[in-house]
Order: C-alpha cells, then structure tokens, then sequence
C-alpha cells in the first residue's frame, strides 16, 4: 500500500497540491500547510494525481512511500 507523507517543516502552503487533488489535500485553516485527509488512497486515477501533486510541490514537501500492511491480520 502507498501512503502520502507530507514534511511540514518544508511546506510553504503554496496550496498547488489542494488544486491537483483536494480529495488527499486540504491547507490548514491558520498557516496554510498541508492538511493530509486521505494518507492511504488507493484509487488508481487518486494515486496518478497525488504523484503529480508531488511532482509540481515547490518546496518538494511531499512524497509517496511503501507501506507494508505487516502487523494488520485479516481474518474472516
Ligand atoms: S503544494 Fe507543497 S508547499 Fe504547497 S501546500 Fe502542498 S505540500 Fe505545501
């Protein structure tokens, strides 16, 4: 599973990942910075748009890292 990271340290609160997609993204109401609402989309067409927003971040403030589901037991 991929999970979207945000760095706060480095977001600028440009907001040009809120446009690409505001369904993984929002800003926080007082500075600005990336609000992550869905940190594990598993949508294709999400994913392709959260890559992108990534990719157009100015401040290089996301990512999109390997989440192994070990620990999780699914059992029926
Ligand atoms: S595009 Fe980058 S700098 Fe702008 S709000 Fe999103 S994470 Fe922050």
């Amino acid at each position: 599973m991929l999970q979207v990271i945000a760095d706060l340290d480095r977001c600028v609160g440009a907001g040009q990942c809120v446009l690409t997609e505001p369904g993984v993204f929002d800003q926080d109401q007082e500075d600005g910075t990336v609000v992550i609402l869905d940190d594990t989309p598993e949508d294709e067409r999400t994913i392709t748009r959260v890559r992108e927003a990534i990719h157009i971040c100015p401040s290089r403030a996301l990512a999109l890292a390997e989440s192994g589901a070990s620990g999780r037991t699914d059992t029926p």
